[in-house]
């Protein structure tokens, strides 16, 4: 019996339907099916992984290249002027799909999208020691 896969590697695979944009050695992109905005894109790598940080470094150069070759192609084609990428790691962070996806969303003035951007004031010290244990 053969692995369970994501859903975005049966739509790599043709078992499920998608509107493809791009294909390429390493990447795939396709219309994401319920789109924030028209024109909402998602990239994603061949090789089913979850996480960004588990994909190879040409993998995660060949997405970031994608991504931005796509953009502003979407852009002409919807008549946006701007543009949001969204990568979730993580169902804390939003993630539904355990397979690695760029979401690139269209945007233009007034659109109402946003997201809650709940930002504090972190003192000077507590930002110096996080730094050092990151780069530790
Ligand atoms: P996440 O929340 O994991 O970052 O986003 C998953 C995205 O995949 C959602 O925007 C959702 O609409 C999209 N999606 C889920 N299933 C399918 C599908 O079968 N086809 C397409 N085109 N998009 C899908």
């Amino acid at each position: 019996m053969s692995a369970s896969v994501s859903i975005f590697t049966r739509i790599i695979r043709g078992e499920i339907p998608c509107h493809r944009v791009h294909e390429d050695a390493l990447t795939f992109a396709f219309l994401d099916i319920a789109p924030l905005a028209p024109g909402h894109t998602l990239v994603i790598p061949r090789r089913e992984v979850a996480l960004l940080h588990e994909l190879t470094a040409d993998e995660a150069a060949a997405l970031a290249r994608t991504a931005a070759l796509l953009a502003p192609r979407i852009l002409a084609a919807v008549g946006a002027t701007a543009y949001n990428l969204l990568q979730n790691n993580g169902s804390a962070a939003g993630q539904v799909v355990p397979h690695v996806h760029v979401h690139i969303i269209p945007r233009r003035e007034g659109d109402g999208l946003g997201y809650r951007w709940n930002a504090r004031s972190a003192a000077p010290e507590e930002l110096a020691a996080l730094a050092t244990k990151i780069r530790a």
